[in-house]
């Protein structure tokens, strides 16, 4: 028997992956699947994009980069950012990465260790408590509530903070609720973390770009008292509907970037070079494309709720941002996995059970909207007709 470290058998995995893959398997025995589960765009990468990458592999870019990424890139994130949040990044912060999850990854590695407690969000993405799980690390959940909106509480988050806490992992707008922090709340949040120095912030804001009813997203950034503590995620995969080229960028406090430098030499080298010319073209160039999509999710998200909440024993309340509901289940007398399961193979609707998302995700389904409204409003009939049949 060959026996691998521990932390191998407490990591945890994405069930939105496996949920992809069961509703493809389901797709091709011939069944009309309907796939609310997927967390990315339906949207194509924008055209001007794909050609940054075509002439980028024809200008012979095909060999390494810098491990942090190439200058002109990180020269335009940071640029990005500092517009964005006001807040000053130099490029020698920013470090080019193969998607937001590995700011995530190299982020919950450099703090979590046995004894350590690492604060995350939940419900939240499964990902923060898998790689917790992994260093050793105690995962400390973050309820997220209903009655809040989706949005963190600061009495709730700072009463969790311990002497040992190393990390808290924030992210707003969230998946897979859809919740936006108001700032006023983030407010308190920073002026309860600014009295713990000792603790780095992960800012998830991979979202930031998709905020709706005329609300402004709030970086972390953009707050000077903890500026040199948070670690921001972000990246093209969802403002740019580029998840499957896997770039994301991070800004990093001064002290850390040559630690996480290190981590992309010993593992990835470099993200590949054409993609990092089409995150530069993205960047640099028009942004209707993105505009266009938000204000498409915007409409949808008003479609899909309105459809939730005409179905018997559901309720949901609008999400803010990103372009996922959250819809309460509790009174249909189901379990959300096995609702969730059961709309796959009965009512073929693929959508995720809120326990996926944490402990606190029970009563509750997330439905990504990133999908045609017409699907959508074929998907919530067959979920209304589900239901009517099976309660
Ligand atoms: N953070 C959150 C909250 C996400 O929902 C996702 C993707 O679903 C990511 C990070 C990871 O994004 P990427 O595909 O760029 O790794």
């Amino acid at each position: 028997m060959l026996r691998t470290i521990a932390g191998f058998d407490r990591i945890g995995e994405e069930n939105a992956f496996a949920v992809l893959a069961r509703a493809t398997a389901l797709a091709r025995e011939g069944r009309d699947i309907i796939n609310l589960g997927i967390g990315q765009p339906d949207f194509s990468t924008p055209e001007h994009i794909v050609e940054a990458a075509v002439k980028a592999l024809r200008d012979g870019h095909h060999g390494y980069t810098p491990a942090t990424g190439i200058l002109p890139l990180r020269e335009a994130v940071a640029a990005d950012v500092e517009k964005r949040t006001g807040a000053p990044v130099s490029p020698d912060n920013v470090v080019i990465v193969p998607g937001g999850k590995v700011t995530m990854f190299a982020a919950i590695l450099m703090f979590g260790e046995p004894g350590a407690d690492i604060l995350y969000p939940d419900p939240g993405f499964p990902i923060y408590r898998s790689m917790i799980e992994f260093t050793g690390a105690r995962p400390v959940p973050i309820p997220i509530r209903e009655e809040n909106g989706f949005a963190f509480s600061a009495e709730e988050t700072l009463a969790l903070l311990t002497p040992e806490t190393r990390l808290v992992i924030l992210n707003s707008p969230a998946n897979p609720t859809g919740g936006v922090t108001p700032k006023a709340e983030i407010d308190k949040l920073v002026a309860g973390l600014a009295d713990r120095p000792d603790i780095a912030i992960l800012a998830d804001e991979i979202y930031g770009q998709m905020v709706y009813d005329g609300l402004e997203h709030v970086s972390l950034l953009s707050y000077p008292q903890v500026r040199d503590r948070v670690i921001l995620l972000d990246g093209w995969s969802k403002t740019y509907a580029m998840t499957g080229w896997r770039m994301g960028y991070s800004v990093w406090p001064a002290g850390l970037v040559d630690k996480v430098r290190k981590l992309a030499v010993n593992c990835w080298s470099c993200v590949n070079a054409p993609s990092q010319w089409a995150g530069l073209a993205a960047l640099t160039g028009p942004q209707d494309a993105v505009a266009a999509m938000v204000a498409e999710f915007d409409r949808r998200r008003h479609v899909v709720v309105e459809a939730a909440n005409r179905l018997p024993g559901v309720s949901c309340i609008v999400p803010k941002g990103a372009f996922y509901a959250f819809p309460n289940i509790l009174e249909t007398g189901w379990k959300a996995k096995p609702l969730a399961s059961a709309l796959l193979e009965q009512a073929n609707v693929a959508t995720i059970g809120g326990p996926d998302f944490g402990v606190y995700g029970e009563g509750y389904i997330r439905i990504s909207y990133a999908n045609s409204t017409d699907n959508i409003l074929r998907a919530m009939e067959r979920i209304g007709a589900f239901l009517a049949e099976n309660r």
